[in-house]
């Protein structure tokens, strides 16, 4: 079995790496953070003192960053994974960041003969611990037939969509469409709440029929508890939708509505909420309509 190395144990990378763990493969771990190291450790997996230290001590590094330059720091960097690897490494990004970045990162690596694969994720904490998480791919086939092995142990959707930066590109269509699903259900349940009509009833009433979707299964629930720990923090949807904005603008597509809900997201963080889950987008729209959509108490 392949030496993995994992950097990166957020929300995401910490219950990925366990699962790598429960499959039975050494893993070697490394965050600027050492909390998550430590849990990591306790679950079996070797702490590196650095992305080098983790490169040098594996076949398979993943990473699992917040945005674009922390993946450039963690790889390109000093003491990063470019300086332990070796040529017939493979690294595997499964940050969202930048498809550009992606390319360029990939190209660097590629002159110490070292692949990579972009390979972001969709699904959030509950997936990544359950181990179902979407993984989209961009790379080339035979780096990927190497490694998929390894995706199923985190995915139950392994899907490879492309070259380098494919990726990322899907990871920007399902951001928009999920970040215009969430804008749209928060709309619709200030409308009815305002309306007098009770949000949970209008929820169970819709959810079968075509407005239904995994994003309303997923966060009407929490704004009706008004439960907005994340999750998905709107402080990475904002790069997310700031990543979307930018490539589309360098390819000649025009995106009104990604930009709309951008700038909804934008006054969020103003308000102070950048830090709460995505589906506190809907305070935007409780705070202009002076309404909240919660669950009526049982009397
Ligand atoms: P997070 O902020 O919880 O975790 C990122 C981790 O990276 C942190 O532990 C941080 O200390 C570490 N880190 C930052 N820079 C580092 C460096 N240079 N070297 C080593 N470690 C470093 O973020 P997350 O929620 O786990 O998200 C990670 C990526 O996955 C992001 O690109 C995000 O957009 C994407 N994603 C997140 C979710 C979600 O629901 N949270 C869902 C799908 C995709």
């Amino acid at each position: 079995m392949e030496r993995i190395g994992f950097i990166g144990l957020g929300i995401m990378g910490k219950p990925m790496a366990m699962n790598l763990i429960k499959a039975g493969y050494s893993l070697t771990v490394y965050d600027i953070r050492p909390e998550p190291v430590k849990e990591v450790v306790a679950a079996g997996a070797r702490p590196g003192t650095s992305s080098k230290d983790v490169a040098s001590q594996s076949d398979v590094v993943i990473t699992m960053l917040p945005n674009t330059q922390d993946v450039k720091d963690a790889v390109l960097g000093p003491n990063g994974v470019i300086e332990g690897a070796r040529a017939g490494q493979i690294l595997v990004d499964m940050s969202s960041i930048a498809p550009l970045a992606a390319k360029q990162i990939a190209a660097e690596l590629q002159k110490k003969g070292v692949e990579m694969l972009d390979a972001p994720v969709s699904g959030g904490e509950p997936k990544a611990k359950d181990a179902t998480l979407s993984i989209m791919v961009g790379g080339k086939k035979e780096v990927f037939d190497r490694v998929e092995r390894i995706l199923r142990c985190m995915g139950s959707s392994v899907v490879l969509v492309g070259e380098i930066g494919s990726g990322n590109i899907t990871k920007l269509a399902n951001q928009i469409i999920v970040a215009l699903n969430i804008a749209a259900m928060s709309e619709a349940m200030v409308l009815a709440t305002k309306a007098g009509v009770d949000p949970e009833k209008v929820f169970q009433a819709i959810r079968g029929g075509l407005a239904g979707s995994a994003v309303l299964d997923a966060k009407a629930p929490m704004v009706l508890d008004g439960n907005f720990k994340p999750g998905f923090r709107i402080a990475l949807h904002i790069k997310d939708l700031a990543n979307a904005l930018e490539t589309a603008h360098q390819i000649g597509v025009p995106v009104p509505l990604t930009s709309v809900v951008m700038e909804v997201m934008q006054a969020l963080k103003i308000d102070g909420k950048a830090m709460d889950d995505h589906g506190g987008i809907v305070q935007f729209y409780e705070k202009l309509a002076k309404v909240e959509v919660r669950r009526k108490k049982a009397k």
